[in-house]
């Protein structure tokens, strides 16, 4: 076997000690007779499952009891529409920050539904940092105001969480979520999709105050309901039963490493890693705003197209996959959540020293 360094920016890398839990329950969970991805999902097998993956979600997050924890379909896309359509009263109004791609997706889809407006934003500076938002930019009479906490695709994160007074928080934390701690209390809803930092794809996760459910618009299809969602346990249909245990399998092994701070702890020193050899050289340019770095994707470019293709297609035979930046960005950029382990950072690196090396520009 020989396994690559993968730098997918999702789905991406799953730990070791995670796959191989699944490969050794692949036939036979338990005294199941059968494979969690054959269960039915109202079984006395499935349903425990579920409850410790929202248990141990709980826990890892400090999640508290006001909030309901959904584990949905569709994908954070998907919460793009659903956000409005159960936030946005029919004639109300909507404040979005558009810091990158999702973001921008999100905000287009929320004006389906209402007069949504723009707040911010860092698209005339290429999204090379996060904009800042103070408690007057917020108009008080919103229904919500939505961020992307760290964007993907263009390798930013806030290192602030936005004053929004008594207006509720929607986050999408799609390529950070159990990175490192949250306030969880911050926020009135977070949002994320399983295939970066917890599953296989086929799963999004919401949490959200209690006190926002049951709010929905009319219109609003029972599968985007989270009220509806959350009065059946996220079984109002047949869940993503097999990506719902591998996200189990996720939180519990970041529990045997000490949780979340200790996620954090190896995670910043991989990225402190990538970026301290950036800041170290001028061959390769990091264009991100070093204080909205983000720990999870991080962005270079060798300042020159032809390079760049060069060193994503040498990478790939090196066994450092998919390094190719975004296809709206170009460049490299380097995605190291939770899974990748240091040393696949230190390969790169060495990589990268050899490539400036054997190319000058
Ligand atoms: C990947 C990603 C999305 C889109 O997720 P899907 O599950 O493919 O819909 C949305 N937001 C962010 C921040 C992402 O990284």
């Amino acid at each position: 076997m020989s396994r690559v360094y993968n730098f997918s920016a999702g789905p991406s890398m799953l730990p070791i000690p995670v796959l191989e839990r699944a490969a050794a329950e692949m036939l036979e969970y338990g005294t199941s007779g059968m494979s969690v991805a054959e269960m039915s999902h109202r079984s006395k097998d499935f349903e425990p499952i579920i409850a410790k993956a929202e248990a141990d979600l709980r826990k890892l997050m400090n999640i508290p009891d006001d909030y309901a924890v959904l584990f949905l379909q569709g994908g954070a896309s998907t919460q793009f529409a659903a956000v409005p359509l159960n936030l946005l009263p029919v004639g109300g109004t909507a404040d979005y920050i558009v810091s990158g791609q999702f973001s921008g997706k999100a905000y287009e889809e929320a004006k389906k539904y209402g007069d949504v407006r723009l707040v911010a934003t860092s698209k005339p500076d290429g999204f090379s940092y996060i904009p800042e938002v103070k408690r007057e930019d917020i108009n008080p009479d919103a229904a919500y105001v939505h961020i992307c906490y760290n964007n993907t695709i263009f390798g930013t994160k806030y290192n602030y969480i936005p004053d929004t007074g008594d207006v509720p928080l929607v986050a999408d934390m799609s390529s950070c979520i159990i990175s490192e701690p949250v306030d969880v209390t911050k926020f009135a809803v977070i949002y994320a999709g399983a295939q970066k930092n917890m599953a296989p794809a086929g799963m999004t996760l919401v949490i959200v105050r209690k006190d926002l459910l049951g709010k929905a618009r009319p219109e609003c299809p029972s599968m985007l309901d989270w009220n509806i969602m959350a009065e059946n346990g996220s079984m109002y249909n047949t869940p993503p039963c097999y990506t719902i245990y591998m996200a189990g399998l996720v939180y519990e092994w970041i529990e045997s490493l000490g949780g979340l701070e200790v996620m954090k702890e190896m995670n910043a020193k991989k990225a402190a890693l990538l970026y301290d050899y950036l800041d170290s050289q001028d061959y390769y340019i990091a264009p991100v705003r070093k204080d909205c770095r983000s720990m999870m994707n991080v962005t270079f470019v060798t300042g020159n197209a032809d390079l760049d293709k060069k060193f994503a297609s040498e990478a790939e035979k090196a066994g450092l996959k998919n390094i190719k930046g975004h296809r709206v960005v170009g460049g490299m950029r380097a995605s190291i959540y939770n899974a990748m382990p240091y040393e696949g950072v230190e390969a790169l690196v060495a990589f990268m020293k050899d490539f400036a090396k054997n190319n000058p520009k």
